[in-house]
């Protein structure tokens, strides 16, 4: 849409900002700790930001709820795809429990 780019109302730089940041809440342990709430805030502050300014002039129809799951999608399929990291400390994966 926007020329140049890969294509989408989100930029490359701004997907894996977000990506970086949904990666510091989505599916913690622990979402209500400090760390979890600011990744979460901030993902939603850029989110907001990008919404207001090219979403709803462009698509009215789209809410902002919409256009955020759609981002978390987004964000999800990215970090299946480079490797999960979760935010929270994590007990080992059984399959890394040696007996
Ligand atoms: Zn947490």
């Amino acid at each position: 849409m926007s020329g140049g780019n890969s294509g989408g109302i989100v930029s490359e730089s701004e997907l894996a900002e977000l990506t970086k940041l949904f990666i510091g809440f989505e599916g913690a342990t622990d979402p209500l700790c400090p760390e979890c709430r600011n990744a979460k805030r901030a993902f939603h502050l850029i989110l907001r930001e990008i919404y207001i300014q090219r979403v709803r002039p462009a698509f009215m129809d789209i809410d902002y709820s919409i256009f955020a799951s759609l981002t978390r999608r987004i964000c999800r399929a990215r970090v299946s795809k480079e490797g999960p990291a979760f935010p929270c400390p994590q007990p080992p994966a059984p399959d890394q429990i040696k007996l």
